[in-house]
């Protein structure tokens, strides 16, 4: 199958419109619609009624230019487009000596084309749009003192100076200086977000009311920004299955058509010896009603329309058949640590067993931690800090996804992890059992921590749910899902608890990365389509067997942005439902889309046959449609 559906292609959906060329077209389409009121005129009030048809026949030229130009090309590559259908129905028209049809249809023609490609454009601008955000040079400091440079020359470790209400140029991590800024161009949040020394800004967010000193981390062209631009235009390329199913569909039908409007021209002449004229009329009525222009178009505009609306939303769809597929999921799976919580953990007990002082304790898993990713590292670090101690450096460290972590600390191996992992190293004792378990039961997760085989004690940490958790997830409800889990590496009773205040139906505990992706696959043939809602690299497996798989906090993480189908730049959870009801509100929005242009293009088919239909009527019903499927599809950007 082409990449391009050129073979029954309208204006629009066939080749390159060049700016130039776009420029031209409008002009001719004016001059051609001046001569048909000129001549109309002609006719009505002057008594010269001899110079109308003239007047119509420069029209119909004028007009018939480009469409022209473009049949001839359509032709030389054996298809046949509507540019062809509408050529041949001119001709055909002038034959007949209709030469009002003739100039009417042209003129309508170009018109219809010309406003379509407008509206189609500014849909794709709405994200094109979003790289203007960035801007071309900027404030560098070095030793020569301040200057400005080439966006294109800055390379990361370079100091970008951003002044007070300055749009961010690049990605990078504030050095000094402390402001608000708004991310909203890029997440759709509206607050916006206090970033001091060691925080991370993106290119296109907009500086507040302080200026920072920003060491540049990406090149302009590797900015989250570009490649989220990048994403959603190579997504749009993309086509969705029911566009296949259409592309499929004007495979055949344009040449049925074609034969249909032969047959029509021929038969009643032949067999039964009907006015030529007349037939052969109600044949090009036949060929230019026929043309699929609005069923073309329906599926792209929407789909462009819904990326286009998600993308204000901070919510960016990677294809068109992520939402076509997120629309018929029935279980909603989370992870739990940083995606139903909040992954800012707090260490709330430090229990040793043995000799050793809880600072100790503490110190001693710190240093390992102080490699990990973890979010429970952060907690182990913070609170390590807290009470002033100084973690040591760490050797060999290695991460134990959905276990724990190891490492050798001054000669010592150190691991911390779950109570599984204690057990099957063989180290966990009844004793610190009971202690995790003590843990457990309020309400902590327990973190063990062993030095050469033996246990030394029992960390607890602390994770709250997401204010809105509980609220989305009834939401999901709501909104037609089935069913929704919840699964993860955490203790089971830590799991239960957070489970039930969320009211979730299914939490599976104590899951590896791989049993993660069993889960989905269990989830999947007991209800359904599955979507997993994870916060990136180490749910990656997860994420990539479910149908759907949506990453949360995805802006400034290159992993995340990779691995997803769909990524939410922020962590709010209320996207999930929002890209739920936008993936329906885009599939209906489509069936009706389909149904409308199948529909009037069958009530005209009819009409013509019958000869009820003329020449002009058939142009202005298929641009009514093809406006129509336009601007019902543009409502898809704002929705909410
Ligand atoms: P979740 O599925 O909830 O996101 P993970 O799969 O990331 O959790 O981790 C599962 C469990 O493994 C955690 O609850 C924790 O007990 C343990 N764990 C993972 N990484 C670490 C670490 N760096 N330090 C201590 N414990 C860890
Ligand atoms: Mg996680």
């Amino acid at each position: 199958m082409a990449e391009q559906p050129d073979h029954i292609g309208c204006a629009h959906c066939a080749d390159e419109p060049a700016p130039t060329g776009a420029h031209i077209r409008g002009w001719f389409t004016a001059i051609a619609a001046a001569l048909v009121v000129a001549a109309c005129a002609m006719g009505w009030f002057t008594p010269f009624p001899q110079w109308t048809a003239p007047l119509f026949i420069a029209a119909t030229v004028v007009g018939a230019v480009f469409p022209a130009q473009r049949a001839w090309r359509s032709l030389t590559r054996a298809t046949l487009d509507i540019n062809v259908l509408m050529v041949v129905a001119v001709i055909g028209a002038m034959v007949i000596r209709q030469f009002e049809e003739a100039a009417l249809v042209v003129s309508l023609f170009a018109a219809a084309q010309w406003l379509e490609a407008q509206s189609l454009d500014r849909a794709r601008q709405a994200i094109g749009r979003l790289l203007d955000l960035a801007a071309t040079d900027v404030l560098i400091q070095d030793d020569g003192g301040e200057r400005r440079v080439d966006i294109e020359q800055v390379a990361p470790g370079a100091l970008m100076i951003v002044r007070p209400g300055d749009k961010i140029a690049l990605d990078g991590i504030v050095r000094s200086g402390r402001s608000d800024v708004n991310q909203a161009p890029i997440t759709g949040e509206s607050l916006p977000t206090d970033k001091s020394e060691g925080d991370e800004v993106f290119a296109g967010t907009i500086n507040g009311h302080g200026a920072l000193t920003v060491a540049v981390t990406r090149r302009r062209a590797d900015t989250t920004l570009a490649r989220i631009v990048h994403l959603v235009e190579s997504a749009q390329a993309r086509r969705a299955p029911m566009q296949q199913f259409i592309d499929r569909f004007a495979c055949w039908y344009t040449p049925s058509v074609v034969m249909l409007a032969i047959l029509i021209a021929t038969v009643p002449v032949i067999a039964w010896g009907q006015p030529f004229d007349t037939w052969l009329y109600r044949a090009l009525v036949l060929l230019v009603v026929s043309c699929p222009c609005a069923l073309v178009i329906s599926t792209p505009v929407s789909i462009v329309s819904a990326l286009a609306g998600a993308a204000r939303h901070g919510v960016l769809v990677k294809a068109g058949i992520h939402l076509e597929r997120l629309a018929g999921v029935r279980v909603v799976a989370f992870d739990k640590t940083g995606t139903v919580t909040t992954g800012r953990l707090t260490l709330d007990a430090a229990r040793p067993i043995g000799s050793m002082t809880a600072d100790d304790l503490v110190r001693l898993a710190a240093s390992v931690e102080s490699q990990s990713e973890h979010p429970i590292a952060a907690a182990i670090l913070s609170a390590a800090q807290a009470r002033g101690v100084r973690p040591d450096t760490p050797g060999e460290v290695r991460a134990l996804p959905g276990l724990g972590v190891e490492g050798r600390v001054n000669g010592t191996s150190i691991v911390c992890g779950t109570p599984r992992l204690m057990s099957e190293r063989g180290v966990m004792t009844s004793e610190a059992e009971a202690v995790a378990m003590d843990i457990v039961r309020q309400g902590m997760s327990p973190v063990v921590v062993a030095a050469d085989g033996i246990v030394l004690g029992v960390l607890g940490v602390t994770d709250r749910p997401k204010p809105d958790a509980a609220r989305v997830v009834s939401d999901l409800r709501a909104n037609g899902v089935a069913r929704v889990a919840m699964i993860t590496g955490d203790h089971d009773a830590v799991a239960r608890a957070t489970g039930s205040q969320l009211g979730v139906d299914d939490v599976r505990a104590g899951q590896l990365p791989a049993d993660k992706v069993a889960a989905i696959e269990h989830l999947r043939s007991a209800h359904g389509a599955v979507a997993m809602i994870g916060d990136g690299v180490n749910d990656a497996p997860a994420l990539a067997a479910a149908d759907v798989g949506i990453v949360m906090g995805a802006m400034g993480s290159d992993a995340a942005l990779e691995t997803a189908d769909i990524a939410v730049m922020t962590d709010e959870l209320s996207k999930v439902p929002y890209t739920i009801r936008l993936s329906r509100a885009t599939l209906a929005n489509i069936r009706a889309n389909v149904a409308l242009s199948i529909g009037l293009k069958a009530a005209f088919v009819l009409l013509a046959v019958s000869g009820m239909a003329t020449l002009w009527m058939a142009v202005l019903a298929d641009t009514g449609a093809s406006a129509l499927v336009v601007a019902n599809a543009v409502r898809l950007r704002r929705f909410s």
